[in-house]
């Protein structure tokens, strides 16, 4: 069983609110459908749907005030619409994909995962078909409700149902010393381990982002490493990527390590 997390980098123009990359959706929705997984659980990022909602409204900082509600409905519905971009652009590709609602089976405490019923999920995988969920807005038994990122539920699905790989496609190579996209000088690592995050190797995190960019996304990774699963990252905006990884083929990216 194998997990892809797809980015918002990837699937959305973060520049332009509420705006898909319907280029890389339907490329990725073909490359998914060549490579024939057999078991497979597709999990998406936010980018311009979730997040700017998501801040305008102060989701993740919990509830405070009667008026986000309005804004956790917003949030948790342009989500929705993004998904279902998605699962019909891998429907249209033949991919037997179904939407499952993160938020309808799991809540937080303090913006961690404390309860899931994974029935539904492994069912679908049994019958397979292949599930997609998203970072979602979420009840919290501390905080009245905040956002789970749709990192901390890919490692946490990984960790759940023992997942052989987990696997991040982004809209870079995987992981450098700073962040490429404003550092020319950027280191790139095959392999990344949890001492080098110790020692403070990597700097940089993306600013739009109310889930933590990358240091968070390899902080939440880490813990799936720690169990024994390989995790990769890799540029899901690189055409054919996604399929060879998925062929099991090697390919350009970074490899999380202990
Ligand atoms: P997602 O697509 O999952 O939302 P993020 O935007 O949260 O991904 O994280 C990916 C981004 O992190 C990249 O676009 C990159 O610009 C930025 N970044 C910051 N620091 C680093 C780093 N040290 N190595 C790689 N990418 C980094």
């Amino acid at each position: 069983m194998e997990i892809i997390k797809l980015g918002g980098s990837v699937i959305t123009n973060k520049e332009k609110p509420m705006t898909p990359n319907l280029n890389s959706i339907f490329r990725l929705s073909r490359e998914i459908s060549s490579a024939k997984p057999k078991e497979l659980i597709i999990i998406h990022g936010g980018g311009s749907f979730g997040h700017p909602l998501a801040k305008e409204y102060l989701i993740s900082e919990g509830y405070v005030q009667k008026k986000q509600l309005i804004g956790y409905s917003l949030t948790h519905q342009s989500m929705v619409k993004l998904n279902t971009i998605i699962v019909e652009a891998l429907l249209d590709s033949g991919v037997p994909a179904v939407s499952v609602a993160p938020s309808s089976f799991i809540t937080t405490t303090k913006k961690r995962i404390t309860q899931i019923d994974i029935s539904i999920i492994l069912n679908y995988l049994k019958m397979g078909m292949i599930p997609v969920l998203y970072g979602d807005t979420i009840l919290d038994s501390e905080m009245g409700f905040t956002i789970l990122s749709g990192d901390q539920l890919a490692v946490r699905l990984a960790i759940e149902l023992k997942a052989n790989r987990l696997i991040f496609g982004v809209d870079v190579d995987g992981v450098y010393s700073t962040n490429p996209k404003i550092d020319n000088k950027a280191e790139f690592f095959n392999e990344f381990s949890l001492s080098q995050l110790n020692n403070n190797q990597i700097s940089g995190s993306s600013e739009t982002d109310v889930t933590g960019g990358m240091l968070g996304k390899i902080m939440e990774a880490e813990n799936a490493v720690k169990t024994g699963i390989n995790v990769v990252l890799l540029n899901a905006l690189k055409v054919g990527l996604i399929y060879q990884v998925l062929k099991g083929e090697s390919v350009k990216g970074t490899i999380l390590r202990r």
